[in-house]
């Protein structure tokens, strides 16, 4: 179906403006960073609590967008080019927009709901159908108020199916999802008890996600959640529904599910239609039969041949959606995405990989594309004007399919029949100083890929969740007055997260300033490729050059050090920024109150420096013992700057506040804060129970198993003692890795299949000896060192010292991996 702008106004209430010419709109986007300079795509503005997309128009119609929607008032004059729709408001445009397309949809939309487990559902539902029909479904976990329109977008002619994931978080939402999306058939999964902020009782939100199926034909769900069951019984029009109500539990009910654990995996037996239908499932836990059984129900009920189901079902595997980022070897870094790769999913990977600005060169690695029901031709063109407009250096094809391609892309690309062949070729060492983005279908086996590519170093991974960074730099974000910018500390390796693929990702989060506390760590993140500006606490005069050669902005706060910058820059004409620290009672560094005349001197005479911000820094702001002294530092701070600023006859950024004093001194957020700690979901002061997310996860592995008799003992100077008969186990991590030796005897503990196992005797320089007597386990198995439990400001109290400590003393041979979804 195709749409032009100039129909909108048929299918939407508001106004057309401009159309000078008009375009046919084939992709819609929210989020401005995601823009792809094309005439054919169409741009929401929407205005959120702290973004407001109307922002961006500039910048994207710069870029060569042409279609707008907006829904205030906008100076069109600027943009002749472009077109706007003016909707009374952009989300309701856009669910209208979604709810048309989704009207012409012909084949069967499936649309699940439910606490947990709506994606995982959805995806092995879309595997198991593709083996007989073509199955759209959404992508990811794109189930918002602005995430199913986007999803409905995507509907095709071609397709026989669709699965339509909807989640909602609040009173009210569910209604306006039901009426774009219309399922025929629905699946509930289940109802977590976690309270819920956004609805009065369980009761209320179990009716509310309900009503998603309000005209559905056929609903299936799992009859051991009564809230759910009462929900649905609740709807309209009950007479005209099929329910299939199952049940683990009770064996009165027709859909009575049993199960029975086998060697590798669980035997599931269905009723349906006066028959039993046996399954095999590759897996034994209670959440994913419950998934699975969702999916087996619905396709008993389509009527897919039993034979076809169970062949499918054997390669059904756990879900790895997250896009993970890691070195490569020669100086390369991987981003690999084992999501599915039908072209809506290849986007997101594509967007993700469009954020990483590490390096300049930039390869795909692709394997044939499965996205069924598209003629082949059809489908790889549809793939060369997706990659042609992502400037990719090469793009190196896998499969037989994916050779059409030569037939469309004009840029560099390469062939190979299959990933052996792939393999044979990367022996030579093809790759260096680059990106590469490696996407492919699992039957491809592109794991071999990512392990021949990836920088081996040890079995001990920080595991760091983008996803989560962002989630607390909302959140601390949320705290700050209108217009109050965030600047984020980068210093100490990202407090041992590696700074430039955090910053990288800030820069793409839109903070507004990095500070780094010493020049070369700055000349890190400009090496790859970080354009924020970026200041430097401890600018020795030795790294003038490089500050000078990197654009970095040096924090003065002596007479001395201000003198030697004032020297080394005074022959320039270009005005260089600077930063002055004050010093109101931390005693560290800063002009103290008796040398701002000094100062303002210094200032008077060396006009090439102009000053960017001034700052000082609370000795104790986590405290509320010290509130007194904290709010003396600030009056101090104030009268001092604000003397400063008299003088300078212009206003450059006041700033004061660290993680712990944006939670405790609202009144003192001046025109920046300088956030730190917070970013990695630790909170100092305590305030934030369960608001923060935990970043990092610290894993190793267990390298031997032991089993100790009573009376030996274990480790360096013999300090670990077995009372009794007992199991240990090795793990490899140890003091240079950052696992501190305090740890040693029983101090520090280790989570090993979801049990907690002590340190024992004395932590050695790689390796570390834990009890796991009461723990089943195996060399090989995965030990979390850190993480949601035991979390970092435990392992910080237990050894006396603070999470800062912990963070940052992790070493540089620990491999971070990144992750985002
Ligand atoms: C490190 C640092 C911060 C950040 O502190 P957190 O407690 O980690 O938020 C802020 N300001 C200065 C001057 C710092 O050195």
């Amino acid at each position: 179906m195709k749409i032009e702008f100039s129909s909108l106004s048929n299918i939407l209430n508001g106004d057309t403006y401009q159309l000078r010419k008009d375009h046919t709109i084939e992709n819609i986007f929210i989020d401005s960073r995601n823009a792809i300079a094309n005439n054919k795509n169409l741009f929401v503005a929407i205005k959120g609590e702290r973004h407001d997309g109307h922002h961006f128009i500039d910048e994207l119609y710069s870029k060569g967008i042409r279609n707008f929607i907006i829904d205030q008032d906008f100076n069109l004059r600027n943009y002749p080019d472009a077109n706007f729709f003016k909707a009374h408001n952009s989300v309701d445009a856009l669910q209208a927009l979604a709810g048309h397309k989704r009207k012409s949809f012909n084949g069967l939309l499936i649309s699940i709901t439910g606490s947990n487990g709506k994606t995982i559902v959805k995806e092995w539902l879309g595997k198991l159908i593709e083996s007989v029909y073509s199955v759209y479904r959404s992508p990811r976990s794109f189930n918002s108020q602005v995430g199913v329109p986007l999803s409905l977008w995507h509907l095709n002619h071609y397709q026989d199916y669709a699965i339509i994931e909807a989640g909602i978080s609040k009173m009210g939402e569910m209604e306006k999802l039901e009426a774009i999306v219309k399922p025929n058939i629905g699946i509930y999964t289940n109802l977590g008890t976690a309270h819920d902020e956004g609805f009065p009782s369980l009761e209320e939100k179990a009716n509310q996600k309900a009503q998603l199926f309000k005209d559905a034909s056929t609903i299936i769900f799992c009859k051991d959640f009564p809230e759910i069951s009462n929900a649905l019984h609740n709807l309209p029009k009950l007479e005209e529904k099929e329910f299939i109500g199952w049940s683990f539990e009770d064996n009165t009910s027709n859909y009575f599910v049993e199960t029975e654990e086998r060697e590798n995996g669980t035997a599931i037996r269905i009723p349906y239609n006066e028959q039993f239908h046996i399954f095999h499932a590759p897996f034994k836990d209670y959440a994913s039969l419950e998934n699975i059984t969702h999916c087996l129900l619905l396709l008993l009920h389509q009527g897919l041949p039993i034979k076809v189901i169970q062949n499918t079902l054997n390669d059904i595997r756990p879900l790895n959606m997250r896009l993970e980022t890691k070195k490569g070897k020669n100086n390369t870094y991987l981003v690999d995405d084992s999501y599915n790769n039908d072209l809506v999913g290849l986007d997101t990977a594509l967007q993700f990989f469009a954020q990483q600005k590490q390096y300049q060169k930039r390869i795909i690695i692709l394997s044939d594309l499965l996205e069924t029901g598209l003629r082949s031709d059809v489908l790889y063109q549809q793939l060369s004007e997706r990659l042609a407009s992502e400037n990719i250096d090469l793009v190196i094809g896998i499969g037989k399919e994916i050779l059409t391609l030569e037939k469309f892309y004009e840029g560099k690309l390469k062939i190979f029949p299959d990933t052996v062949s792939f393999l044979e070729y990367e022996k030579g060492n093809p790759f260096q100083e680059a990106l590469i983005l490696i996407k492919g279908a699992r039957k491809f086996n592109f794991e071999s890929i990512v392990q021949r590519l990836e920088q081996k170093i040890h079995g001990t991974v920080l595991e760091i969740d983008l996803n989560k960074i962002t989630h607390n730099l909302n959140f601390y974000r949320s705290r700050l007055k209108p217009n109050v910018k965030t600047m984020v500390m980068v210093k100490a390796f990202a407090y041992g997260s590696s700074s430039h693929e955090i910053a990288n990702w800030l820069e793409f989060q839109n903070v507004d300033y990095l500070a780094v506390a010493y020049a070369d760590e700055g000349v890190v993140l400009r090496q790859h490729g970080i354009q924020l500006p970026i200041m430097v606490m401890n600018p020795d005069p030795r790294s003038f050059d490089l500050l000078h050669q990197y654009n970095l902005e040096p924090e003065l706060y002596s007479e001395s050090i201000f003198k030697d910058y004032a020297n080394y820059t005074r022959n320039q004409n270009n005005p260089l920024k600077i930063h002055l620290k004050l010093d109101t009672g931390m005693h560290r560094l800063g002009f103290e109150s008796n040398e701002i005349l000094i100062l303002k001197d210094l200032l008077k005479q060396n006009t090439q420096l102009k000053v960017a911000s001034i700052f000082s820094h609370l000795a104790a702001s986590d405290e509320a013992l010290h509130n007194g002294f904290s709010a003396q530092q600030a009056m101090s701070f104030k009268k001092s700057a604000d003397e400063i600023v008299d003088f300078l006859g212009y206003k450059p950024l006041l700033h004061l506040l660290n993680s712990p004093g944006i939670s405790r001194f609202p009144d003192y957020q001046f025109d920046m804060v300088r956030l730190g700690i917070g970013l990695y979901g630790v909170d100092p002061t305590g305030l934030h129970a369960g608001q923060l997310k935990s970043v990092s996860i610290l894993k190793t592995v267990i390298s031997q198993v032991k089993h100790i008799k009573k009376g030996e003992t274990i480790g360096y100077a013999r300090k670990g003692f077995a009372n009794e008969d007992i199991k240990t186990a090795t793990i490899s991590i140890g003091y240079a890795d950052g696992f501190n030796r305090k740890f040693s005897q029983g101090v520090g503990k280790v989570k090993i299949n979801g049990k907690l196992a002590p340190v024992i005797g004395n932590v050695c320089m790689d390796m570390t000896m834990v009890d796991v007597s009461d723990i089943d386990c195996n060399a090989g198995d995965e030990v979390i060192v850190f993480g949601d439990d035991p979390n970092i400001s435990d392992m910080a109290r237990a050894i006396e010292t603070i999470p800062y400590e912990i963070l940052t003393n992790i070493s540089e041979r620990v491999k971070r991996v990144f992750y985002a979804e």
